[in-house]
């Protein structure tokens, strides 16, 4: 089956600090991919690379079978079949919580009768009752972060772009959340890639996890193959081996 995303060489440098050195990988239609690595190495600006937010320096991003970024080709983030959930959740303060959803919709033109369709399927799917009314600082850390979700989901991406949706939560919300996202992920079968520095959010949402260490990609494989047969020493000590 062909991929969903096609990452060929992508590499990114802030002034002489290289922090993405060619890297490739692919997701597959309905897969969810786990980057995972310690703060500063590079997952937020591979993230925004692939929602079109930042440009690459080199190499190739392909969607859908097409071109998105490769030399002088860029597509803009609205033209890409993604949308991203933020850590911080970047709602817009000024807008209710049934504006913030509508507002990629409109930006994309979608007729007002798929609108609806979309806010109350939403609305279900995120329990959004009672909210929609609502600013976003009338709402509690895990709400806003669920609108953040519909958000992004109203654009109906073929892929989910999630940038540490969890980790402004307290721990107890950021458990439950945990088993909220897996549960609604595979019903919606979305391809996802979702930037996370916690194994448990790791191991419990992806079906594979890519391991990032300064730029490069320690290894990228199934949840259970990290564990039996870590490739490096970096991934050995994160799964608890000592040695
Ligand atoms: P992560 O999300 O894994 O914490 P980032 O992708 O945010 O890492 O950052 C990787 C490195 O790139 C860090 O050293 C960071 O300081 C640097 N960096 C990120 N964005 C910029 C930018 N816009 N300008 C300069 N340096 C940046
Ligand atoms: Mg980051």
């Amino acid at each position: 089956m062909n991929p969903i995303l096609e990452l060929r060489n992508v590499s990114k440098s802030f002034g002489k600090q290289k922090v993405l050195h060619p890297l490739s990988f692919d997701l597959k239609k309905g897969e969810r991919i786990c980057i995972l690595g310690p703060s500063g190495c590079g997952k937020s600006t591979l993230l925004q690379i692939v929602a079109g937010l930042a440009r690459a320096d080199g190499g190739e991003v392909h969607m859908e079978g097409r071109v998105v970024e490769k030399d002088r080709t860029y597509v803009p983030p609205e033209k890409r079949p993604v949308n991203m959930v933020f850590q911080d959740y970047a709602l817009w303060p000024h807008m209710s919580v049934r504006q913030n959803i509508e507002y990629g919709m409109r930006r994309r033109k979608t007729p007002p009768e798929a609108m609806r369709d979309r806010l109350a399927r939403l609305q279900a799917l995120l329990r959004l009752d009672g909210l929609l009314d609502r600013l976003p600082a009338e709402l509690s850390g895990g709400q806003q972060q669920r609108v953040g979700i519909a958000r992004a989901l109203a654009t109906e991406p073929a892929i989910l772009l999630m940038d540490e949706p969890l980790s402004n939560l307290d721990v107890k919300l950021r458990t439950d959340m945990r088993n909220e996202l897996a549960r609604l992920l595979g019903e919606l079968s979305i391809a996802a890639l979702y930037v996370t520095h916690d194994m448990m959010e790791a191991f419990t949402i992806a079906d594979r996890i890519l391991v990032l260490r300064g730029g490069h990609i320690d290894q990228i494989a199934e949840p259970h193959v990290l564990f039996e047969r870590p490739e490096t020493p970096w991934v050995a000590q994160l799964m608890g081996y000592h040695n």
